[in-house]
């Protein structure tokens, strides 16, 4: 009945994001895709500015945080899936083709990942899931784990870029593998950018840089990777992250922590990648992840739903949980193609919200980590409040992208993940993100959080913010790209120059 009702009496369809925390009733829904697309989005934009209204596409819904959010145009990416030609692009002389591919920027990394694959090409690196658009991550800065790579924005050599007013754009950094003679002869209506700022302006653009249609990205030989994780305590590997130097030693390296300590230390899973050859003949062992919790979360409705009861249910069984989480994924032989390897599995399925915050490895890494045992114990202790969920360290390259979260340092990722029904869950990521703000503390845009444009903060945290701004100000010179989630951490575009 309530559903009939609903269908009677709405005329506009709501877009959730994937965890559904997120929602909202847009103007108009777009779906493009076919060898027509990139014409569909210039359509878009045009009438969009001609409506007075705004555009914002999105990939998989995978954010958290409203960055997806829109109260005009939504246009849903997954039909620009296809990879297309690297070899017919007007590149200059003498650009390495067999190492580039270029792609629709739409397409989920799964996707991409098994295309590549049949090529014997791989990315260089990932982050823990592969179900997000290669849009997406770019947009936000998503990232894997290894002090080799930035974000996956870093591996992007070239962006086509649908701008405010319909404008086509090709941007790349100043020697970018366009050639631009070539490209103007073949596409004299478009603008080809070669230009070091715009670019590293445009590639982390969190949807307010235009529609990014396609990118080319530059990607490896396939490989196989061996991971290993192992069982340690925060006093074991401390000194190891003080020095700065142990995240270097292996290929990937990250951890994850109990925020509470339980006899005397907090457990601490080390995982460790690195490039092995292919298997030859693997035995059954060497090729599957530890199956306990593999098996137990193929089933993610049940067993998610469990441990979220859990966490509800009896709070004050959450340390122990999380050291009986660390113990089951201990595993010293998982060996596969690379992307799959990277993909942690069904820990992705788990019913779960999540806030991310990078700080700078310079001491302060290690000093946020302490911060975070400080008040997870002090939530406890006061307001039997927890931490539902290990805490995840991830280590990534500095990024020239402006408004990366790494953007000039090399940087600690911090996931707070909380399964989705835990009491005060909220309450608590704002209290870490205010004590890791305090230590030069980034959030990730496509996770929690609770940034405001207030005290000029997000240019407090970002050195060329100014820089991002200006060529914010030409590819989205309309305010067409602006969106809830713009005008709440203030970067938005003055809208709509009459
Ligand atoms: C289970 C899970 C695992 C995750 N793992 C990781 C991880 O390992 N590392 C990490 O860093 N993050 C991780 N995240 C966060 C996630 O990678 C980011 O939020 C990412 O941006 C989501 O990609 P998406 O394709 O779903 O994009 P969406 O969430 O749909 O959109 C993200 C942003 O990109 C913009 N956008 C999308 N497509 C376009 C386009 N064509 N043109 C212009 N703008 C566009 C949107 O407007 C929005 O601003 C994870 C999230 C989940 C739910």
């Amino acid at each position: 009945m309530g559903v009939q009702l609903r269908r009677k009496f709405t005329t506009r369809t709501r877009w959730r994001n994937e965890t559904a925390n997120q929602g909202t009733d847009p103007l108009r829904i777009y779906d493009p895709s076919g060898s027509d697309s990139l014409d569909e989005l210039v359509r878009i934009v045009r009438r969009a500015e001609k409506e007075r209204c705004t555009v914002r596409a999105v990939g998989s819904g995978h954010s958290w945080s409203d960055v997806t959010l829109t109260g005009g145009f939504l246009v849903k990416t997954h039909g620009l899936n296809r990879v297309l030609d690297v070899g017919a692009e007007p590149l200059r002389e003498g650009v390495d083709k067999r190492h580039l591919v270029y792609t629709e920027a739409g397409i989920r990394l799964r996707e991409l990942n098994r295309a590549l694959d049949q090529n014997n090409l791989a990315l260089s690196n990932m982050g823990g899931y592969d179900a997000q658009t290669v849009a997406g991550v770019i947009s936000t800065s998503t990232h894997g784990s290894g002090l080799d790579f930035g974000p996956i924005a870093d591996s992007i050599r070239s962006l086509d870029v649908v701008g405010s007013g319909g404008t086509v754009y090709r941007i790349e950094p100043d020697r970018g593998p366009t050639d631009r003679g070539a490209y103007e002869a073949r596409h004299p209506e478009r603008k080809l950018v070669q230009d070091d700022r715009w670019f590293n302006a445009a590639v982390v653009g969190m949807g307010c840089m235009g529609i990014v249609y396609a990118a080319i990205v530059t990607v490896e030989r396939k490989y196989w990777l061996k991971e290993v994780r192992t069982l340690s305590t925060w006093s074991q590997v401390k000194p190891g992250l003080l020095a700065g130097d142990v995240p270097r030693h292996k290929r990937h390296y990250e951890l994850l922590f109990n925020p509470y300590r339980r006899n005397g230390d907090n457990r601490c899973l080390v995982t460790t990648r690195e490039k092995v050859p292919q298997p030859s003949g693997a035995g059954w062992a060497e090729t599957h992840r530890n199956l306990l919790p593999e098996i137990a979360g193929s089933v993610p409705f049940i067993t998610g739903r469990v441990l979220d009861f859990l966490a509800g249910l009896r709070p004050s069984w959450t340390p122990g949980m999380l050291d009986w989480t660390l113990n089951a994924i201990a595993d010293d032989e998982y060996t596969d193609i690379g992307y799959r390897v990277l993909n942690i599995g069904t820990a992705n399925l788990l019913p779960a919200y999540s806030a991310e915050i990078g700080v700078p490895i310079d001491g302060r890494h290690v000093e946020a980590v302490e911060r975070i045992i400080e008040i997870a114990e002090r939530h406890r202790r006061l307001g039997s409040i927890y931490h539902t969920s290990p805490i995840s360290l991830r280590f990534v390259k500095a990024s020239p992208a402006f408004m990366s979260m790494m953007h000039g340092r090399d940087t600690m990722m911090i996931e707070l993940i909380q399964m989705t029904h835990t009491e005060g869950g909220f309450e608590l990521l704002g209290e870490y993100e205010e004590a890791l703000y305090a230590l030069g503390g980034r959030p990730h845009w496509g996770q929690v959080n609770t940034l405001t444009g207030s005290h000029g903060f997000v240019e407090s945290m970002y050195p060329r913010y100014r820089d991002w701004q200006d060529v914010h100000g030409k590819l989205n010179a309309s305010g067409v790209f602006n969106s809830p989630f713009s005008k709440r951490v203030g970067i938005m575009a003055s809208r709509f120059v009459p």
